[in-house]
């Protein structure tokens, strides 16, 4: 009987011994989340045409709903059912710290924030992530959006080393991204690169952002489909992961 119990309990402090390592270990795969921000349905409906061989997944996150047409009303449900996520980027796309400054939060809220969930919810999406406009963000504005949302992204906007970059989750669910868009003062391929092997080799999640997706640039808020095209190829070539915001919700330590 002794010697049973003992076993029982050495198992059982086996057993959390190995859960308490296991903890401090992160178990996801690296990979990329790749963003689009703002209102550029058809665009990204092509984008999606040229880069579904790679099983890529992207997350949309969508300004002025009430100003999108039926057609692309449609292109964004079909998205989403291919596994995309569709999150909010704002009812007006206003700067959310010029506009507090002069309105304060509840007005930001009861004007940006709220009209939009509901919006998007009419429409058939629940939306559980938010990226700023402009990447403006405040710790204030964080709190105040906190019971709002799974997962909040801004931007990043050094350039500086891979590992002092604030463009890779750090298991929390505020999250910056790198602007890949070509007019982007820190984009450069072999610096993308750089954040690309710094992700694989320290099992990382690099957050990227862009807006229109075109084949060739012409102006500002411009990503090439070939730079889209070269990330979801190093994905794929280094068995990594695409993830959306979403997904990140189930990777918090609670
Ligand atoms: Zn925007």
């Amino acid at each position: 009987m002794n010697r049973l119990l003992y076993a029982l309990l050495s198992g059982l402090l086996f057993c959390s011994l190995l859960s308490c390592s296991n903890k401090k270990e992160p178990t996801f795969q690296p990979g990329v989340i790749i963003t689009f921000d703002d209102a550029f349905v058809d665009e990204w409906f092509d984008a999606n045409k040229v880069l579904k061989k790679y099983d890529w997944k992207a997350t949309f996150n969508v300004c002025r709903i009430d100003s999108i047409g039926a057609p692309q009303l449609q292109k964004l449900h079909q998205l989403e059912n291919e596994g995309h996520e569709i999150a909010g980027h704002g009812y007006h796309h206003y700067n959310a710290v010029k506009f507090i400054a002069k309105n304060g939060i509840d007005e930001y809220l009861k004007q940006e924030i709220d009209p939009m969930i509901r919006s998007m919810k009419h429409k058939g999406f629940k939306v559980t992530s938010f990226a700023y406009p402009y990447g403006e963000r405040s710790a204030d504005l964080d709190k105040a959006l906190y019971s709002r949302f799974k997962i909040i992204r801004g931007r990043a906007f050094c350039g500086s080393k891979p590992v002092n970059e604030g463009c890779y989750f750090r298991d929390s669910k505020y999250v910056y991204a790198f602007d890949i868009d070509n007019s982007h003062v820190h984009f450069s391929y072999h610096y993308l690169l750089e954040l690309l092997d710094y992700a694989k080799k320290n099992n990382k999640i690099l957050v990227l952002c862009s807006h229109k997706p075109v084949k060739d640039v012409t102006d500002n808020y411009q990503t090439k489909i070939e730079t889209l095209e070269f990330v979801c190829n190093y994905i794929k070539l280094n068995n990594m992961k695409f993830y959306t915001l979403n997904d990140l919700n189930q990777l918090i330590e609670k």
